[in-house]
């Protein structure tokens, strides 16, 4: 009885190496990130943060019913702004690219919408887009990982 019991650990013992050893070397997917790549990130984050800022203006200028400097704010400085947001969110974790990239769609979106709103001179509606551009934009810069 003690032989068999004995038979039977070696036979567990031999069947566990032989599982460890055929699932081979495994991909580690990060869900954290290290303190150099969150340095890294906040290089990046850098050009969004000034849209950030530019975004600040143009609630101003709405706000006048400046269309004319609305708009050329909208297409010049803001203009690169979807690609820095859908390039950094390709930089983040993949946990939070989804979420990041829907983000960066909807304040484009909204931006389109405003856009259009502005050369119609829609007061409330444009106010809206712009509500909901800056709410989704900051939703947005809450993804991005910030050194403790
Ligand atoms: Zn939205």
């Amino acid at each position: 009885m003690k032989f068999f019991r004995s038979l039977l650990s070696l036979i567990l013992v031999l069947a566990t190496t032989l599982l460890v050893s055929c699932s081979g070397p495994q991909v580690e997917i990060p869900t954290t990130y290290s303190p150099e790549k969150i340095a890294q990130l906040q290089v990046y984050v850098q050009p969004i943060e000034a849209a950030r800022e530019q975004m600040t203006t143009l609630g101003t200028l709405l706000s006048e019913q400046n269309w004319v400097d609305s708009i050329t704010l909208l297409h010049g400085p803001l203009g690169h702004l979807r690609a820095d947001m859908l390039g950094f969110s390709r930089s983040l974790l993949p946990k939070d690219q989804d979420a990041a990239t829907e983000l960066a769609r909807e304040v484009f979106s909204h931006l389109e919408r405003l856009d259009a709103t502005a050369k119609e001179r829609l007061v409330a509606q444009a106010a809206i887009q712009y509500k909901e551009a800056l709410k989704d934009f900051d939703a947005f810069l809450n993804l991005v990982p910030k050194a403790s």
